[in-house]
């Protein structure tokens, strides 16, 4: 299934959608008078109601979708998304250093590269979370050096801790895009990457949540990002150092994985701190960025005038 969280002018509410051949449909209007019981109306909710409610949701909405012709459905232009998870009940975690093109871009000049020997975890703010379409803000007295970073977000569906390699790949709900936005100038001057990479709306998602039966293997799947058209990164996710199923076996060792959590898997090579001299964003840049089989995230960079 594909899933979306969106409103309408009439209603700006977000709400759980589920896009389909030409179109998004509000789920709870959709399943409206079957007996489908209590419809969550979220996706968050739908996500922590667990596999048995996936599967029932789903095999209704399909039936729904055969069975109506127009149901319920906006024009994908009408409706406002929103990133599928608005607001992440914890910081989403990420992987720094996770495609080995990357760690060769930005290992200074006369070292030599080396590939982490374990998944480099961090965390963005809840508070980074922006939709796909939206802007992307911000104000000199922060920084001066917005960087953009492609990655394949993870949504964990079913909790756990010790998960092994093997099954771990069982408890994703699905999968989405996000650009983890970087202030690079905090990043570094920091040391801890937390605050570059935590300011308001620098982790745009979305526009969908692809579930993982539909998705199928999250490690054969082209990752792009463009800057006003211009292709700055374009690879696959087979070259990720720690695949998903590694990246979940280590992260949930000790440390329980929550329904809804978020992981960013890391960015491949043409970041703009890689480039000779460094290319970072500017006022009015358009970022694609892209991920085969889910969709385009494409966001404005906009400066805003500290008060
Ligand atoms: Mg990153």
């Amino acid at each position: 299934m594909r899933y979306a969280t969106f409103s309408t002018a009439d209603d700006p509410t977000p709400r759980l959608g589920v896009v389909h051949t030409g179109g998004i449909a509000d789920v709870s209007k959709l399943l409206a008078g079957t007996s489908s019981g209590t419809v969550p109306p979220r996706l968050l909710e739908l996500i922590q109601s667990g596999p048995d409610a996936w599967r029932r949701t789903a095999d209704l909405l399909m039936t729904a979708l055969s069975q109506k012709p127009a149901p319920s459905a906006n024009l994908l232009g009408d409706v406002r998304w929103h990133a599928p998870i608005p607001r992440p009940l914890k910081n989403i975690v990420c992987l720094g250093l996770n495609y080995l093109s990357h760690v060769v871009e930005t290992t200074p000049g006369g070292e030599q590269p080396k590939a982490p020997d374990a998944p480099i975890f961090f965390t963005k703010a809840p508070t980074t979370v922006n939709g796909p379409y939206d802007a992307i803000r911000w104000d000199r007295s922060s920084t001066s050096q917005i960087d953009y970073e492609a990655e394949l977000g993870v949504i964990v569906g079913v909790g756990g801790k010790n998960l092994p390699r093997a099954r771990s790949l069982n408890h994703v709900f699905g999968y989405t895009v996000i650009n983890d936005v970087s202030a690079r100038d905090l990043q570094f001057q920091h040391k801890q990457w937390f605050k570059g990479k935590s300011l308001d709306g620098f982790c745009p998602m979305g526009p969908l949540v692809v579930t993982s039966d539909e998705f199928g293997n999250p490690q054969k799947k082209r990752i792009v990002l463009r800057v006003n058209g211009e292709t700055r990164q374009d690879a696959t996710t087979a070259d990720m150092i720690f695949s998903v199923d590694v990246i979940l076996e280590f992260l949930s060792r000790g440390m329980t994985l929550e329904a809804g959590d978020i992981i960013a898997t890391g960015t491949p090579e043409g970041v703009g701190l890689g480039r000779i001299p460094p290319a970072y964003l500017s006022d009015g840049d358009v970022v694609e960025t892209e991920i085969e089989g889910i969709g385009l995230l494409r966001n404005r960079i906009v400066l805003e005038t500290s008060s």
